[in-house]
């Protein structure tokens, strides 16, 4: 696989820092019973990155000495880890907000079969993939037999209440096929809502787009096809300004599957690791921190680290993991 950093490092995308931290995003490890084309974190079957019982518990104990108010959980497939049920009942029994970043098919894998009745008598938030509502166009980009899976899963969770009781929310990310940016959120939403609502009888609360990141595969394709430095010109030509104080890494600390801290899930899977007080400015790359290491500090204000990707965060209507910004 083509790597993208060296192209990425180089960068004039503004200097940004921390605000309070809201959100634990935490990766449970690259296994996942897909490998989809646009994956950014290279995920597949065969990968053993998982994180054990003694990192879960330094989440945890990170968790309640900094009174996080949000745990997003992602991974690969988060649910393929074995202490994926436990971190998810004591997140709850703390009163912290779980979202679970499922693909869907997962949970009609064979021993994955309660996890959706467990999501929602824990009330996990649920945010799923789903980069169409055609059947050619899901295939194409997460694998064959995917998006009949995926309706199938989608239908267990609305089986449970997901999309239908206000506390039991299903989120659904659209991704754009090859390189052009999503589309406005607001107004492919709607489309989705009915497309699914009448094909499947299907309900949903909110869509989120999310721009690719020029990355791990997805990056790596671009390089391949010869499209890389054209679609680096498109996200710098639809820079907006406006995108930039709600960037996700303001609020958000990723953690890798080691415990090691990143400003956001792109950096982690770029081995970018967060700035906190390195100036990348200037070219130092910061050194590696785990979570065991912050439990005394405060982020706010401090560095975040960016790199020419950032710019897959500011361009059009912007992106994060709760879709676009504005
Ligand atoms: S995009 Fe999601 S479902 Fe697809 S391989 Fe990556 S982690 Fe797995
Ligand atoms: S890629 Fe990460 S660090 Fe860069 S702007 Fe987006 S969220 Fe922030």
């Amino acid at each position: 696989m083509k790597n993208t950093f060296n192209l990425l490092k180089n960068t004039d995308f503004p200097a940004i820092k921390r605000t309070q931290l809201e959100t634990l995003q935490v990766n449970l490890g690259y296994l996942c019973n897909q490998q989809c084309l646009h994956c950014h974190v290279d995920a597949s079957p065969r990968r053993k990155e998982i994180m054990t019982a003694e990192t879960v518990a330094d989440v945890v104990n990170f968790l309640k000495q900094k009174n996080i108010k949000t745990l997003d959980l992602t991974g690969g497939a988060p649910e393929m880890n074995p202490e994926f049920c436990s971190l998810v009942k004591q997140a709850v029994d703390m009163g912290v907000h779980v979202i679970d970043r499922c693909n869907i098919t997962i949970l009609l894998e064979p021993g994955f079969e309660k996890i959706a009745a467990f999501l929602a008598e824990n009330k996990v938030e649920v945010v799923a993939s789903m980069p169409c509502y055609l059947r050619e166009n899901v295939d194409a980009q997460r694998g064959k037999g995917v998006f009949s899976n995926s309706i199938k899963g989608l239908q267990l969770l609305n089986h449970y209440g997901y999309g239908k009781e206000e506390a039991l929310q299903l989120n659904l990310v659209y991704n754009p096929q090859g390189i052009n940016l999503p589309p406005s959120q607001n107004e492919l939403e709607p489309a989705y809502k009915k497309e699914l609502q009448q094909r499947f009888a299907i309900s949903f609360n909110n869509l989120y787009t999310i721009t690719n990141m020029p990355i791990k595969r997805f990056g790596s394709t671009l390089l391949s096809k010869g499209l890389f430095d054209e679609y680096m010109q498109l996200l710098k030509t639809a820079y907006s300004k406006d995108n930039l104080s709600g960037v996700m890494c303001r609020s958000t600390l990723s953690v890798d599957w080691l415990g090691y801290v990143y400003d956001c899930d792109f950096n982690q899977m770029l081995g970018l690791s967060a700035g906190l007080n390195a100036d990348i400015t200037v070219g130092v790359l910061p050194a590696k921190t785990h979570i065991n290491d912050l439990l005394q500090s405060d982020l706010k204000g401090k560095d975040i680290a960016i790199m020419d990707h950032c710019y897959g965060c500011t361009a059009g209507f912007g992106s994060s993991c709760g879709g676009a910004l504005i």
